[in-house]
């Protein structure tokens, strides 16, 4: 007769995001990480300080998401005509008529969305890493700036732009203005953010029962 083996609590079971694997949880040492097997996606990667570090390359994002926006973006010359065009004037070029739903739209996906999604994890990080309880809602915070990743286009914007830009070039004068620089370190920002956060220690940091 063969003994069962005792079930495990629901909370020490980890199910990797990617494939649905379930492994029994065992949180690796600082620095270490915990990948699943069968697909590599990354399941725990705690990492002492990382708190910290995404806390300050989230406000550099703020500021970048910011002054991209308001400053020239590019400059196009066209018969001795020279024009300076902001996103946020790019967006919101078709703001009368029927079009400003689209014009709307394409500012939330490229200005707003991002912006939301850093401010969000700094609301929700901010007092984990300060050791303090976690803010109100801050489980419903960080599963919204979870919900809007697949919403937040800044990258796939600035892409665009270079397309089309080196498309233009043939017919006129292009030149990129500073904030053009700035979406590009934005999108690397963007990117080292969202692979940098163990979701698994938020989470976890968040369920932890208050410290009264
Ligand atoms: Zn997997």
């Amino acid at each position: 007769m063969n003994a069962e083996p005792a079930p495990i609590p629901r909370d020490d079971l980890i199910v990797c995001p990617h494939c649905d694997a379930v492994y029994a949880l065992s949180k690796p040492a600082s620095g270490q990480r915990a990948v699943c097997q069968r697909c590599h996606t990354v399941l725990i990667m705690p990492r002492r300080k990382a708190g910290l570090q995404i806390i300050a390359l989230s406000v550099a994002i703020v500021i970048l998401i910011t002054a991209a926006t308001v400053f020239p973006f590019l400059s196009i010359a066209v018969a001795g005509a020279r024009n300076s065009v902001s996103v946020l004037d790019a967006a919101l070029a078709f703001s009368d008529g029927p079009m400003i739903v689209l014009s709307l739209a394409t500012a939330a996906l490229i200005i707003f969305v991002p912006l939301a999604r850093v401010l969000l994890s700094l609301y929700v990080l901010v007092p984990i890493v300060r050791d303090r309880p976690p803010a109100r809602h801050a489980a419903r915070a960080f599963r919204l700036a979870e919900g809007l990743r697949p919403w937040s286009m800044a990258e796939i914007f600035a892409i665009g732009c270079a397309v089309a830009l080196i498309k233009v070039s043939d017919l006129a004068d292009v030149t990129f203005g500073p904030a053009f620089w700035m979406f590009v370190m934005l999108v690397v920002l963007l990117v080292i953010q969202d692979n940098y956060l163990c979701k698994w220690s938020v989470w976890n940091a968040l369920n932890k029962p208050r410290k009264s």
